[in-house]
């Protein structure tokens, strides 16, 4: 397909910042072929995919690579449900710099998950600010920004996560984001393990097993695979620490489209299985190897596998579904429970930045304080005057 961007062949294409090989080459039967790039991350960083897989999936500099070629030849790219378009904003500007992708269900965890990034990494907003929702318009989504970090919300659900992962990967595309990493953080049911248990997914299944989204595109079905990157989970596993007071487990994720029936429940509005029934599938499960079950873990392996996208999915168990269905922790318990698989991205996150040295734990802060005594004692001043 050919590229319609202004460009000239010595700088290539401005757009897109790489030799466009559709004017280069522009033989009119081969402009779809834009010498597909196969290696799939960073040489550094992970082990190549199977030798045998037709996977064409990033430019030579580690951009991202759609697999639409409608995107280029369109004006402009709106991206709707986060607020932001190609057209209207300078989204190389606002997001060239971003490595790490972190996604979780709701707008507060995502935002708590911003702040706690923001520390932990060292980055210093300008005095007087504050981090913004830059998708707050969308009234969908939730997006921070820390550096090179995006915090984003996905809402509960397959459809949720699709949708938002086509938006992201487009905006990883138009910003020109170099081999970025994508993270799910969130929540799940155990197998067999108990809730605050940590669980790193090895890969996707559904309902019945199978390791694969499957999509009706045109009223036929397609299936994509539901991989993650199995050298980031040992990594990330890698970061568990003997002394966290509880365990961390890799395992397959099974994912499902529904939280009772779905997740066999007894305790949905409707039911039509025994308990033992119930029992024999969740034993059978768990004995192929499930750890846990979620509702997002298929589109996000099979979605950012498509897009050549290394990926990993890190939860945290609320109960163990062989013992039971109802989620009866105390809040205050699944809130720190819930902080546990952030603080494994958190550390493979710092680790990263540190080995790159971009790891900045000095600079200018919002509020530094030289001294807590005369800090209060300013305040208290400054509070008295009318
Ligand atoms: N999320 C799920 O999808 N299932 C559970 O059991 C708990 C959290």
């Amino acid at each position: 397909m050919p590229c319609n961007c202004e460009m000239d062949a010595a700088s290539g294409c401005r757009e897109h910042n790489v030799a466009c090989e559709a004017k280069l080459d522009s033989l009119p039967g081969e402009l779809n072929e834009r010498r597909p790039h196969r290696r799939t991350y960073d040489a550094d960083e992970t082990e190549p995919v199977a030798d045998n897989e037709e996977y064409i999936v990033r430019y030579p500099d580690g951009t991202v690579r759609l697999r639409n070629p409608n995107i280029e030849l369109m004006d402009q790219d709106i991206l709707y449900h986060l607020a932001l378009g190609s057209g209207s904003h300078d989204l190389v500007e606002m997001f060239g710099d971003v490595k790490f992708v972190c996604m979780g269900g709701t707008p507060k965890r995502m935002e708590q998950f911003a702040y706690t990034i923001m520390a932990e990494i060292g980055h210093k907003l300008p005095c007087g600010t504050t981090l913004q929702d830059i998708s707050q318009f969308s009234y969908r989504y939730s997006m921070y920004k820390v550096g090179p970090v995006l915090s984003i919300s996905h809402g509960m659900g397959i459809p949720s996560v699709g949708i938002l992962l086509h938006e992201v990967i487009k905006l990883m595309y138009h910003a020109r984001v170099r081999d970025p990493v994508f993270f799910r953080i969130g929540t799940c049911g155990g197998i067999g393990y108990e809730g605050g248990t940590v669980v790193i997914s090895e890969e996707a299944v559904d309902g019945a097993l199978k390791n694969v989204l499957e999509v009706t595109v045109l009223g036929k079905s397609v299936q994509r695979p539901a991989k993650l990157d199995r050298r980031l989970a040992r990594e990330l596993k890698g970061l568990a620490d003997p002394e966290d007071p509880y365990d961390t487990v890799t395992g397959k994720t099974m994912c499902t489209y529904d939280f009772y029936e779905g997740q066999g429940r007894l305790d949905g509005a409707f039911c039509d299985f025994t308990e033992a029934d119930k029992m024999e599938y969740l034993e059978g499960i768990h004995k192929a190897g499930v750890v846990n079950i979620e509702m997002e873990s298929l589109a996000f392996a099979a979605l950012t596998h498509h897009a050549g996208i290394k990926a990993a999915v890190v939860c945290v168990t609320l109960l163990d579904r062989l013992k039971g269905d109802q989620v009866l922790a105390p809040k205050e318990v699944l809130d720190e429970w819930q902080q546990r698989p952030t603080k494994l991205v958190c550390r493979y996150i710092k680790r990263y930045l540190q080995m790159k040295g971009r790891l900045s734990l000095d600079g200018h802060g919002s509020v530094a304080v030289k001294s807590p005594r005369r800090f209060k004692l300013v305040q208290q001043e400054s509070e008295n005057y009318d």
